[in-house]
């Protein structure tokens, strides 16, 4: 799907692809006209924020007529001394989302060319749509991972940026710590890995799980994202923040919004960083839930990926639209994947027991319903 050209726009913007969203609760509840929603369509976390960040961002809220600290301190502070990096490795954001966006403002030139694996996040080919780069998709092996043979195989000199998404959004997989290592190795000095850790809390149980922070200390040219959208449970207040050397950190400051990191977003995200207690309960709850959304699936004869984070992703063949579209009529919101490069498949996110169950048992419903059309 394209932006209808207008003439008006760049031509990179008339041929941005549109990206869909997961749907809100208050949007479907207008349209379909029901109440007692569930989201489970964009891998946020069901718990709620942790109350230590919700004391923090209303007590914050009193100082919203003034504009954020620019240096965003307190919280390049607070992360810094979690991360065991110096604050210059530090560009928080309004979302990862936001930080891919300018990273490649900041480095792109027209002609560029950007590795990245397909299926994976959108956003990596809409940035580099966006700065006339040149997008290079590299497929996923047949259990859903990063080729990263393949991705090696596809950098030329011309390559300025490759993404690697891990655990990978849509399908959860990961690749481990000597499959990164292998594959550095063949990245020339002038090529950027950039290693989205958007997940990275739910995997980091798996002692094969790399750390993108442990490469950067030890000297490596790279750009590591994290967010606090997810396990941190604050995808609606907008704080992401990479980790880059401090040349590349700096440039991406220069090209940054002075004030990306809301008032109280900046003081919700250092609380939420301190609060242990509520990170261990959200990976415990989403371990426990992305085994009962896979028995559910496997009950009834659906494909999955073996999934390291808060979702997981199920193969429904042509119907998957349809299958979606009657889910949410029941109430469930998921989201159909085909944007993402996984036409026929669904992404699920973990929820509570209950709101798990009530998934597992709609689906049920609604592929008898499918299978007897
Ligand atoms: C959710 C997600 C992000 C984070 O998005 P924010 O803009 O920080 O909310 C980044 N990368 C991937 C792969 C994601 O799935």
């Amino acid at each position: 799907m394209t932006a209808q050209k207008n003439g008006w726009a760049r031509p990179a913007v008339d041929r941005l692809p549109k990206y869909l969203a997961g749907k809100p609760i208050s949007e479907v509840e207008r349209e379909l006209g029901i109440t007692d929603i569930i989201k489970m369509g964009s891998n946020e976390n069901p718990l709620g924020p942790s109350p230590r960040a919700l004391a923090a961002m209303a007590a914050a809220a009193a100082e919203t007529n003034l504009y954020p600290d620019p240096a965003h301190f307190l919280l390049k502070s607070a992360l810094a001394e979690s991360l065991g990096v110096s604050v210059d490795y530090l560009v928080p954001g309004p979302g990862s989302t936001a930080l891919i966006r300018v990273l490649a403002e900041t480095c792109l030139r027209p002609g560029d060319e950007v590795v990245f694996p397909a299926a994976t996040f959108p956003m990596y080919s809409l940035a580099a749509r966006l700065m006339s780069g040149r997008e290079v998709p590299v497929p996923l092996d047949n259990a859903g991972r990063h080729d990263l043979d393949a991705m090696a195989a596809a950098i030329t000199p011309k390559t300025r940026l490759v993404f690697l998404c891990n655990p990978n959004n849509p399908t959860g997989e990961t690749f481990s710590r000597a499959e990164l290592d292998a594959f550095l190795e063949k990245v020339p000095a002038k090529t950027l890995v950039v290693l989205d850790e958007a997940y990275r809390e739910y995997a980091v149980g798996d002692p094969e799980y790399p750390d993108g922070v442990s490469y950067l200390k030890a000297g490596r040219r790279m750009l590591v994202l994290r967010t606090f959208s997810k396990a941190f449970g604050l995808a609606g207040l907008r704080v992401g923040y990479a980790i880059a050397p401090p040349d590349i950190a700096a440039a991406m400051r220069a090209v940054r919004d002075p004030f990306a990191v809301s008032v109280p977003a900046q003081a919700a995200a250092v609380a939420a960083l301190a609060d242990h207690d509520y990170m261990r309960k959200v990976v415990e709850l989403s371990a426990a839930g992305l085994v009962q959304l896979t028995v559910a699936a496997g009950e009834m004869g659906l494909r999955t990926y073996r999934s390291a984070a808060n979702f997981v992703a199920m193969e429904i063949g042509e119907q998957a639209g349809q299958v979606a579209q009657r889910l949410l009529q029941k109430g469930i919101i998921v989201r159909p994947i085909a944007g993402f490069g996984l036409p026929g498949w669904i992404r699920v996110t973990t929820g509570t027991p209950e709101q798990n169950e009530r998934f597992g048992q709609a689906l049920k419903a609604v592929m008898a319903e499918a299978r007897s059309l």
